[in-house]
């Protein structure tokens, strides 16, 4: 009796042990399938994303295929990007429209101010001083005189004044002048660098900056000034105009070329050998270096005469 006491009781717990393993299985498998279920979802969401990113891609290259301009950077959602196209044709239309209604006005503007200028043709300059055979326009004859025999008297005063008649340029400038040649061409696009690197003196006046309408002027008051400074640069300053024909000849194209370094260093080496044979103001120039580099005497000056 007893043995089938113990023989019930071990049956029972044996059943509870099992019952315990079925559910803990059970519950493994329901945390495996909950797992799996979640991966799925994420999955599914993350390809969701990607195939809402990839729409999205989509419709902005169409847009550029469609409208030629670049869409916007962020579209928020999907409906909004579709509507974008026809929103921004809308708003393009408009914008043409604007644009084409005030270059209208601007063209009708222009023409009203133009159909207002009277024209006013001065003719040919083909008149010419009996005297001195400067160039003029019929209406800059004299006031007493008349058409058919016109006399002029702002170029030389009736022939009371004799001005003596241009030099001719040296060859090498005059071929600057009027040349074709790249070298030429370049010389006529830079001539007023190659002035002012060249020049001996600085311009100063009292220049007045005021701009109105119109056509752009330089006013000045009162006197011009040529400043032409010492002969040698002050300690600690680099030579300048009239200093660069005496000072550091040795590397005066090197010096020129610093000032303004989109000068060709040929033509500026032309020049200078011309200025050298041809101005008497550049030899009086190169005197004073010859006379420094000897040491002749310390104190040298140079005087230079208006005429
Ligand atoms: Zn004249």
């Amino acid at each position: 009796m007893l043995f089938r006491q113990e023989s019930s009781d071990s049956r029972k717990l044996c059943q509870k042990r099992l019952a315990k393993e079925r559910q803990t299985r059970f519950r493994k498998r329901q945390k495996i399938n909950h797992e799996r279920i979640m991966d799925e979802r994420q999955k599914r969401v993350a390809k969701e994303r990607l195939a809402k990113e990839r729409q999205a891609r989509l419709i902005k290259r169409q847009n550029i295929k469609k409208n030629n301009y670049p869409p916007e950077i962020q579209i928020p959602s999907g409906q909004e990007a579709y509507e974008a196209p026809d929103l921004r044709q809308k708003k393009l239309a408009k914008e043409r429209q604007v644009q084409f209604r005030k270059s209208n006005n601007n063209e009708r503007r222009i023409s009203d101010e133009l159909e207002s200028i009277l024209l006013h043709d001065l003719g040919q300059i083909d008149q010419i001083c009996v005297h001195c055979g400067a160039k003029f326009w019929m209406e800059e004859r004299d006031h007493s005189s008349n058409r058919a025999s016109p006399t002029f008297s702002i170029c030389c005063a009736h022939g009371k004044v004799l001005l003596p008649p241009l030099a001719e340029p040296p060859l090498y400038l005059l071929n600057l002048y009027t040349s074709s040649e790249s070298d030429a061409i370049s010389f006529r696009k830079n001539i007023r660098h190659y002035n002012s690197v060249l020049a001996c003196t600085s311009f100063g006046a009292n220049i007045d900056t005021f701009q109105g309408q119109g056509i752009s002027n330089f006013c000045i008051h009162g006197q011009v000034y040529h400043q032409i400074g010492s002969l040698l640069p002050e300690e600690g300053h680099q030579p300048a105009f009239a200093q660069l024909y005496i000072y550091d000849s040795m590397h005066e194209i090197e010096n020129r070329h610093n000032v303004i370094q989109e000068l060709d260093k040929e033509i500026l080496q032309n020049l200078l050998n011309m200025l050298d044979e041809c101005n008497p103001y550049i030899k009086n120039f190169r005197h004073v270096r010859d006379l420094i580099q000897t040491n002749v005497s310390d104190d040298i000056f140079m005087v230079i005469y208006a005429d």
